[in-house]
């Protein structure tokens, strides 16, 4: 036997004396092993068994997480601060929707149940007792970096298009290239993906813009990416014959891609963020392509897109604002800078500052050098009012609404008379102290009555 350095969780080893002790067989099995064997930090562990969800029950009556996948065999399991999912081995019916097999069948067979797994580095399963089962070649293929379908690859991706995916995130993740057939038959099947739940493919696409090796993954299957999100097709073939360029959109946004920090929000505009210069693309009577205003048509296209696969509401929001500034002259005069600060805050300005580099560095050699000096100059700018801790919102101002009752303000007059003060004070027009700003309201309160 083959020594694998797999450290199992106490929990895991605990699961598998207990099943083994009432006869029954368990592994750990899937991305656990997979990550283990390269080093990685697996984020859950699974384990598979030929035991029925009634005996894991009866096994651990103590240890029930939860029971909702019981159906399809699985029951977490709670143990040592650690919570592991326990799965039937299982074959997959007919998937007659694309999505969910229409049945499962239990078996006691781990190899059966191994084949119904996606890719061979996931078909892996490992007990101390007897080592790795690989029957797939999953071992191999992780050290050849690839990425393959278990079985006929077209008819496992026609069984279920989140598989494809799957793929492209893992390709991202872990900087793996898809085997050629396996490859293939994602550009047929990519159709099946309009079928996907629009959630399923806004938590892939969101996890493999935030990988690694996101734009490399992105470059190897841009029509499956298309088919996901049509909305992104807008950015294949926009050659930009322009000083500022030496790429086309698509090649620019997967180098930008490679700029941007691992932020799945910063990432997600760097993505979408020249979506509308297809839309706004003129040519000059220098012969050149322009782009004006570019980034409005974007923030159309990026609402929508973002809206249709029910992505979260503040993080669409705040993707479509980067959006919609990455284009914006750096540095800001500085009482601009002090408003973008107000309407967004801190996080959301340096995410900016972050989309605006990445954009930059991808492109003209010639113009990089002096953006990214406009941009370190504006970031020192925002460190410096933050370390100033300037009054940005209503929560900050000296005065409230209580003060401005007491000087007789009513209903929404009290409202509109903070704002007009809280923007005074953002645009350093007023010092943030309460007695001058109970004078000026005073003067506004005048003004009312007038
Ligand atoms: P990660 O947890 O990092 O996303 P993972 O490989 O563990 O990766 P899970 O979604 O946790 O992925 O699924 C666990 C295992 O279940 C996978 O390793 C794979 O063997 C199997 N699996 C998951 N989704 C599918 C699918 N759509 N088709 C076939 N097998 C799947
Ligand atoms: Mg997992």
């Amino acid at each position: 036997m083959q020594e694998y350095d797999i450290r199992l969780p106490a929990a895991c080893g605990e699961i598998l004396q207990i099943l083994e002790n009432a006869g029954f067989s368990g592994y750990c099995v899937g991305g656990c092993v997979r990550d283990s064997l390269l080093g990685r930090v697996p984020h859950d562990w699974d384990v598979a068994t030929d035991a029925l969800p009634g005996d894991v029950l009866r096994l651990f009556p103590e240890n029930i997480a939860y029971t909702q996948g019981m159906r399809h065999g699985t029951v977490a399991l709670r143990l040592q601060g650690q919570t592991v999912e326990v799965t039937t081995f299982r074959r997959d019916g007919a998937y007659s929707d694309r999505r969910r097999p229409d049945s499962v069948t239990f078996t006691r067979d781990l190899r059966e149940d191994l084949a119904r797994r996606d890719f061979t580095v996931n078909a892996m399963a490992y007990r101390p007792k007897d080592g790795l089962h690989d029957p797939f070649g999953g071992l191999s293929d992780l050290a050849a970096k690839t990425l393959r379908a278990v079985g006929d690859p077209a008819q496992r991706f026609s069984e279920d298009a989140l598989r494809l995916l799957r793929a492209v995130r893992f390709s991202a993740e872990l900087g793996f290239s898809v085997e050629a057939e396996t490859r293939r038959a994602m550009e047929q099947e990519r159709d099946g993906l309009r079928e996907i739940a629009v959630e399923r493919v806004f938590e892939e696409l969101r996890r493999t813009v935030a990988a690694p090796h996101a734009a490399e993954a992105l470059r190897c299957a841009p029509t499956v990416l298309f088919a996901a999100v049509p909305e992104l097709e807008a950015l294949w073939n926009v050659p930009q014959n322009s000083i500022y360029h030496i790429y086309d959109v698509w090649e620019h946004t997967l180098h930008a891609l490679d700029d941007a920090p691992q932020d799945a929000t910063v990432r997600l505009a760097v993505l979408f963020h020249d979506v509308g210069k297809k839309a706004a693309h003129s040519v000059g009577e220098d012969g050149r392509d322009h782009f004006y205003g570019h980034a409005l048509p974007g923030v159309e296209i990026t609402g929508r897109a973002l809206t249709r696969l029910r992505a979260p509401n503040a993080l669409r929001a705040e993707v479509v604002e980067l959006v919609r500034l990455h284009d914006m002259a750096f540095p800001p005069k500085p009482v601009k800078l002090r408003r973008l600060l107000a309407k967004l805050g801190y996080e959301t300005v340096f995410r900016l500052l972050a989309v605006s580099r990445a954009d930059s560095a991808a492109h003209a050699p010639a113009y990089v050098a002096p953006r990214l000096r406009a941009l370190d100059e504006t970031e020192r700018a925002v460190r410096a009012l933050q370390a100033e801790n300037i009054c940005l919102t209503l929560d900050a101002l000296a005065v409230g609404g209580k003060d401005l009752m007491e000087l007789g303000f009513i209903g929404p007059e009290i409202g509109k008379a903070l704002n007009t003060l809280l923007s005074e004070v953002v645009d350093g027009n007023l010092p943030n102290e309460r007695e001058t700003l109970l004078r000026r309201a005073k003067r506004l309160r005048e003004r009312l009555q007038r």
